[in-house]
């Protein structure tokens, strides 16, 4: 790669968190993956690869593992969804390509796609080997990317490949987004994601890191690049509205994981309440449990069957000993200077499924420290929104894209991932990346003239 030092080379895992937060799925050894992989029917027209969103050609990768070729299984991986590697370790496999496995019929268990995706991968990397891409003949086009998360740095790949000119920019020091921030390290550890990424450099891709993109930049963007693509996600996440928010000790989720990730976090408080019941919320809260906290408390204010977290991700929380109240809002935090108890209010149905505070129920919990994960807001103030084609279309506040190209309303913009989704998995984001690569190439070559 260039003369600079790799991102992974730049940032030092902290050996306590790397204690704390071993690999949920162990690698497979070699022997259990060539039989794991000759498990696999090879099905035409596989479901499997129809459940992933980047379409991934199942059957082909997992045969080239059974016959001994790993090179050419993780070229197939990658050809399909360049952060094969992350999302084999961040993917919820069980509701995507394993969940459509054909072996489900025969009330066997489904191959293990996810860990022979990853065994592929690791052995990819242990390689040492670049990418198995060049980048294309230079075409002198050139696009900014704003927001270097999976979304950004598939479309940047998709770009390279066709030789226009890629550069990313994102306010936080390390490129990722959350693949390398947000992913619960003992799914994807942030040395791997920023191993991944240094790969992707190599195809040419370059970063301005510590740039947060307002809209003067944008426009300077706009003005000296033949097209944007936004990969911004979403904003912060939101706020209760109750008194004490402001006391030390409430912080949100976002932040608890990025913090222990880096380095900067490695203990928790003893008495931790995680508001939300989403699968951030589930990460936050077994963080807090691995970092050493003794009591943790989820809160929600409907019951378990509507809690947004994946089943496995809720049985997961339960196996690691968090604690679950349902039906149940917090209305105040309490303390002196900092957070000491969080003060609760059970919620009743009324006739029309909405929710009250149930009068008279109130009580309180000895707390530490509130994780607030209770969704997140948009972040789009700094777009274009004045009149006529300039306007980038909003909706509920997440970008409006056509699905095929990632255009958006203005057609020199085009974006991907949470910011237009809500918030998906990676393989969604990766997804949007590689359609919007794609889209931006096939409208620069179409009809486009850089003034
Ligand atoms: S559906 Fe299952 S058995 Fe069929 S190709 Fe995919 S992984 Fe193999």
């Amino acid at each position: 790669m260039s003369q600079r030092a790799s991102y992974r080379q730049q940032f030092s895992p902290a050996p306590e968190i790397a204690a704390k937060f071993g690999d949920i799925h162990p690698p497979l050894g070699s022997q259990a993956a060539t039989v794991e992989a000759n498990r696999c029917l090879y099905c035409f027209d596989a479901p499997c690869t129809a459940a992933c969103p980047t379409h991934i050609d199942v059957p082909r990768f997992i045969k080239k593992i059974a016959s001994g070729n790993l090179a050419g299984s993780a070229r197939t991986i990658l050809d399909a969804n360049i952060l094969g590697a992350s999302c084999s370790r961040a993917c919820p496999v069980n509701v995507l390509c394993e969940g459509s496995c054909v072996m489900h019929r025969y009330n066997k268990q489904p191959i293990q796609i996810g860990r022979l995706q990853q065994f592929a991968m690791d052995s990819f990397h242990a390689s040492g080997n670049p990418l198995p891409f060049e980048p294309g003949e230079e075409t002198g086009r050139s696009v900014a990317l704003i927001g270097a998360g999976p979304a950004s740095l598939a479309c940047a790949a998709e770009l390279r490949r066709r030789g226009i000119r890629a550069t990313i920019h994102d306010a936080r020091p390390l490129p990722g987004g959350l693949n390398t921030y947000g992913i619960a390290e003992y799914k994807l550890t942030l040395a791997d994601s920023l191993h991944e990424i240094d790969l992707l450099a190599q195809l040419g891709v370059e970063f301005r890191f510590e740039t947060p993109v307002d809209a003067a930049l944008l426009a300077q963007l706009e003005s000296t690049h033949d097209a944007i693509f936004l990969g911004i996600g979403l904003g912060g996440i939101h706020q209760l509205g109750v008194a004490g928010e402001q006391l030390a000790g409430v912080t949100n989720a976002l932040d608890l994981i990025a913090g222990y990730k880096s380095g900067l976090i490695t203990t928790s408080p003893a008495r931790v309440a995680v508001v939300g019941a989403g699968n951030t919320a589930i990460d936050a809260a077994i963080a807090s449990v691995r970092l050493g906290a003794v009591e943790v408390h989820m809160i929600y204010r409907r019951g378990a069957e509507h809690m947004s977290a994946f089943s496995f991700e809720y049985e997961h929380a339960k196996q690691e000993g968090v604690n679950f109240f349902w039906h149940v809002q917090p209305t105040a935090i309490r303390g002196t200077g900092s957070v000491e108890s969080l003060q609760l209010t059970r919620l009743a149905p009324t006739t029309d499924g909405s929710l009250i505070l149930e009068p008279g129920s109130e009580f309180t919990l000895p707390i530490d420290l509130v994780v607030l994960a209770i969704g997140q807001g948009t972040h789009t103030t700094f777009l274009p929104n004045g009149s006529g084609s300039a306007t980038i279309q909003l909706e509920r506040g997440r970008i409006v894209i056509d699905r095929v190209s990632g255009q958006t309303s203005n057609p020199k913009y085009f974006a991907g991932g949470d910011c237009t989704n809500g918030g998906r998995e990676v393989v969604d984001a990766v997804a949007d990346g590689k359609r919007a690569g794609i889209g931006i190439a096939a409208w620069l070559e179409g009809n486009h003239v850089h003034a």
